[in-house]
């Protein structure tokens, strides 16, 4: 839609008018055939005809094009009102700079702060419609307006709240939500700390049968040593009861040599080894040789 004719002040060239809403070009786009329009106004109409509005000449959106230069120009240049003349602006400014007034323009209308989210809808918020000058001294005395509570709750309220407002049973209904939150969050503390404990509980176990295979393993070393030791000490014990023995019937020798009044052979024929040298047949002999080859044995053991 264009701008409407009567904003402007002077003369205002027909072709600079739309041929489809008669208002002055907004947007404007240019026809082949040299008609100008709003760009919404001939979209609009190219939506269910296929052809010039003003001289039906066949026309297709992408036969459009912007309007010539000269005629773009002139058109910023018209002299038009702010469009809050109404509310009671007095501004007059070339159209190419209309748009940047307006939107700073004191006279502008304004939804009031409190209209809620969406303020079109007047049950949640305050319906009123103010011009930016005026907004400040409507919000001093605007029923939406919030307060702090009266009877010091602490709740921020609007003055329609207000006549409802019960600060006890707000109080509670805020004390029944914090109670849940904590329930909440001290449910939350409990799972954790379970499941830390199921963790640490599991690690302990596998400690646990690490450690008894460990004193196995050395309880098994032990058990093997002390057979080691076992049969060592039997080995001792025997090489032990040998020398007994060995001793015993060297005594007994020696006894039965005195018996018999032999003399024991002289030193320089016990040291010769058994195996060296030819053999003496004698009984003397053979029994000393007997002894000390048992007690090499001994020895050896
Ligand atoms: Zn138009
Ligand atoms: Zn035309
Ligand atoms: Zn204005
Ligand atoms: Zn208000
Ligand atoms: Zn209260």
């Amino acid at each position: 839609m264009g701008y409407d004719v009567e904003r402007f002040v002077g003369y205002v060239n027909e072709g600079l008018l739309c041929c489809v809403c008669r208002d002055v070009l907004e947007d404007p786009l240019q026809a082949p055939c040299e008609h100008a329009f709003c760009s919404t106004c001939i979209h609009a109409w190219l939506v269910h005809h296929h052809n010039c509005p003003e001289d039906r000449l066949p026309l297709d959106v992408t036969n459009l094009r912007p309007l010539y230069r000269y005629m773009r120009n002139d058109l910023a240049r018209l002299q038009v009102r702010c469009v809050y003349r109404p509310q009671g602006c007095e501004v007059i400014c070339a159209l190419e700079s209309i748009h940047r007034h307006e939107q700073d323009c004191d006279f502008a209308l304004l939804n009031c702060s409190n209209a809620g989210e969406e303020y079109l809808c007047y049950r949640c918020g305050c319906p009123v419609q103010v011009s930016r000058h005026s907004l400040e001294a409507h919000l001093c005395v605007c029923e939406y307006r919030n307060r702090m509570c009266a009877s010091g709750c602490g709740y921020t309220l609007t003055s329609t709240e207000e006549a409802q407002h019960n600060c006890i049973s707000e109080l509670r209904a805020e004390l029944d939500l914090l109670r849940a939150e904590l329930d909440c969050k001290v449910e939350e503390v409990r799972h954790e700390m379970e499941s830390w404990l199921d963790s640490q509980r599991r690690y302990m176990v596998q400690k646990e049968s690490l450690l008894k295979n460990e004193v196995d393993e050395l309880k098994g070393q032990l058990s093997r040593v002390m057979s080691d030791v076992r049969v060592l000490l039997g080995v001792e014990r025997a090489r032990r009861q040998e020398l007994e023995r060995a001793e015993l019937e060297k005594a007994e020798l020696l006894e039965l040599l005195k018996k018999e009044g032999l003399r024991p052979a002289t030193p320089t024929q016990t040291a010769t080894p058994p195996a060296e040298g030819p053999r003496k047949s004698s009984p003397r002999s053979l029994a000393l040789d007997c002894i000390k080859r048992k007690s090499r044995e001994v020895t050896v053991i």
